[in-house]
């Protein structure tokens, strides 16, 4: 959806700037330049009005505002009540739909008004949280420009239509998050010390908490409105530690299953996030699962490729252990392609399939040598590390670029003893797309990151890597993107002496399994396509996500992908329609009027200093596969959670 100023608002109170064309002819109407309200929320559904933290819009004169304003109190009434921290808040929310009520049966006086508005102020004043700060918003705005409609409703004259609504509660936290973890309420928790509680909570979406309490890349984090005040909240430890709680407990997860009208037999293919989160999701509906998996291990890149000393294995199996509790059975060492083709899963019965073979192909660097011995692509560097293969790379190696899988094959080879591993990137250190994080860690750990270097050949010696020449980059002016071109200085050229050579430059999927039965079609970057919302692929019964759709990305965006396949595959398994449901609308509207606003200013009494977690020194890691990062004790986890400022944002819209 694109952007667009509206010009045909007859009201916005959006963002601070009330524009008000009530009673003026559409084309006198003045913009509203901060606001971005699509026309439809869905394809047949023009939206006429829309309430939610930050004030009102109206498109359509004819909104009975004062019933719009009542549906979104009770949905942040609700909200507030989950909490009880500061009763006010409730209590105002309760005074103020109490008012409302008066006002439907024409009971309501002025001084009951003015109280009204004066309840929604006292939450505001009085509360500690955002759904306190921000929820009143809309109810002072109906009391100061709708004062009119209020008297009319309580004269029991009409205000306009009551429209179809729809109402939604999130957060910044939770809206950045790919599977829309309900961060506020399994934080909260933690701050009452409800531990099993807050991780039934990321259940209700992900299966693989310890994992992602580990590795995730926290895009919850960069939208945590706590940074505008110190730092933000340490969201992903948080998740750590309440599945950590579980583990030192020994307590076993419960889950309910809710069988779907017609369940059927799944084959997910790849037993990676994304196919796991598929599976745990299809199980709890009922269905049969079967996940088809190419290695002996299972987890797709968490067994394969993150290292141990960011994921150790218990965590992973610890993770897995409790979707095959679920009765999800998982056939390891069997690739789909070979083994067994899509076509014979279909004569053994399987209705649906999930295709989730991730992205392990290394992109090559197309230079002279690269056959030689001595050269390990990184992920099947990483790989066969994983799976316990001796590997001796030598004392100097060299690993060229400056993602993620290049960070962790540099730290992996230092710990296989490597007393010389080191970075090759062709840009500066601000370029390198691995996270900020990893770079830190792999500078603590003495490895050397050569920026603005690019291989030109490798060199050999009797059929072995001896050393590599390299150039030297310089980067041009930024282009319309932003990125800033390398482009090699001429005459730079200088030699390497390395004993091994990792590139780590991409990876791509291996589309095997994919025989003359399947009508799935692949995109141009060699990834499958499906149709958005519902991930199918053009053949009916098979579907498709994680890495293998989007190319190489994250643990949480693939179990989102996970999550949302299960339920397109559930649909097709019971014969309803296969579209995009409320949810999705809501993510479409909230990439229009965003949920985070980086400019807002955040005011709280105290700052608080975010807790980090410790690690390893790294004189005892670099010889070692002992997991870097430890957890928070109980204590440091709950004063951890209290500097949580409950960010829920309600919106309700008419349509
Ligand atoms: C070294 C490395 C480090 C990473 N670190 C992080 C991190 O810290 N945080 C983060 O969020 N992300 C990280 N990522 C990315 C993340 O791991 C992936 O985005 C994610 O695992 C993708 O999940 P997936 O389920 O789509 O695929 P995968 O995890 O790749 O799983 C796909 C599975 O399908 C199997 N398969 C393939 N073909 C077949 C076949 N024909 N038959 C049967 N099985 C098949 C594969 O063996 C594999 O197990 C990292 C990736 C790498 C390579
Ligand atoms: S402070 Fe809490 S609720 Fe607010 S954005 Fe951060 S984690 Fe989410």
């Amino acid at each position: 959806m694109t952007k667009r100023i509206m010009t045909d608002l007859v009201f916005s109170s959006w963002g601070g700037q009330v524009v008000d064309n009530r009673g003026l002819d559409p084309q006198a109407f003045e913009p509203a330049p901060l606001v971005h309200l699509p026309e439809f929320f869905k394809p047949d559904e023009k939206i006429k009005a829309f309430v939610g933290w930050d004030g009102i819009i109206l498109r359509s004169a004819d909104v009975d505002v004062v019933d719009l304003v009542k549906t979104y109190l009770e949905v942040v009434h609700r909200v507030s009540s989950d909490c009880n921290k500061c009763n006010y808040c409730t209590t105002g929310y309760a005074e103020m739909l109490d008012v409302l009520k008066d006002v439907y049966h024409g009971e309501a006086s002025d001084e009951d008004l003015e109280f009204f508005e004066n309840s929604g102020k006292a939450v505001i004043e009085s509360s500690k949280c955002t759904i306190g700060k921000a929820g009143p918003t809309p109810a002072l705005h109906l009391a100061k420009y709708f004062l009119n409609d209020l008297k009319k409703k309580n004269q029991g004259e009409a205000v306009g239509s009551v429209g179809a609504y729809y109402s939604k509660v999130t957060a910044p936290c939770m809206d950045a998050c790919p599977i829309h973890l309900n961060v506020p309420k399994y934080i909260e928790l933690i701050k009452n010390a409800k531990f099993a509680d807050s991780l039934a909570v990321i259940r209700e979406c992900l299966p693989l908490p310890g994992t992602v309490g580990r590795v995730c890349y926290h895009p919850c984090e960069q939208h945590c409105r706590r940074a505008h005040v110190d730092e933000a909240i340490a969201i992903r430890a948080l998740k750590r530690f309440v599945a950590d709680q579980e583990v030192t407990s020994e307590k076993q997860p419960e889950f309910q299953v809710n069988p779907s009208t017609r369940t059927g037999k799944v084959a997910v293919i790849g037993a990676g996030p994304a196919g796991l989160t598929c599976a745990f999701h299809l199980a709890l509906k009922g269905h049969q699962v079967t996940i088809f998996e190419k290695q002996p291990l299972n987890g797709g890149m968490l067994a394969v490729g993150i290292p141990d000393y960011r994921l150790p294995q218990a965590v992973r199996e610890g993770d897995i252990k409790a979707i095959t509790d679920l009765g999800v059975e998982i056939r390891s060492g069997v690739t789909i392609g070979s083994d067994l083709t899509i076509e014979k899963l279909r004569g053994e019965g399987y209705q649906a399939f999930f295709l989730c073979i991730g992205a392990h192909e290394c992109k090559t660097l197309g230079l002279e040598g690269e056959e030689l011995s001595g050269v390990y692509p990184g992920v099947d560097f990483l790989r066969d590390v994983k799976l316990g293969k001796k590997i001796d790379l030598g004392n100097r190696v060299a690993v060229i670029g400056g993602g993620n899988v290049a960070i962790d094959a540099v730290r992996t080879a230092l710990r296989l003893g490597s007393r010389e591993a080191f970075i090759l990137y062709r840009r500066g250190l601000e370029e390198m797309p691995a996270h900020e994080e990893e770079i830190a860690d792999c500078r603590a750990e003495g490895i050397q990151v050569q920026t603005l270097v690019n291989p030109v050949r490798i060199i050999a010696e009797n059929g072995k890597v001896k050393a590599l020449e390299c150039i030297r980059m310089a980067l041009e002016a930024p282009d319309e993107s932003g990125r800033r071109k390398p482009v090699p200085v001429a005459g730079s050229e200088f030699v390497l002496e390395v004993d091994g050579v990792i590139p780590a430059l991409g990876q791509e999927s291996d589309w095997a399994c994919l025989g003359p039965e399947c009508q799935c079609t692949l995109s141009e970057w060699g990834t499958v396509k499906v149709k958005p919302y519902t991930l199918q692929t053009d053949d009916p019964d098979i579907f498709a996500g994680g890495d293998a759709v989007n190319g190489p990305k994250s643990v949480i965006e693939a179990a989102a992908q996970g999550k949302k396949a299960a339920q397109g595959i559930d649909r097709f398994l019971n014969g309803l329609p296969l579209k995009a449901d409320q949810e999705d609308f809501f993510d479409d509207l909230f990439r229009v009027i965003p949920v985070y606003d980086p400019q807002e200013e955040v005011r709280v009494p105290d700052k608080l200093e975010r807790k980090t977690l410790s690690k390893l020194s790294p004189e005892t890691r670099n010889n070692s596969f002992e997991e870097v990062e430890q957890g928070y004790s109980t204590k440091e986890a709950v004063t951890e959670a209290e500097r949580c400022l409950r960010c829920y944002r309600v919106v309700t819209l008419s349509v």
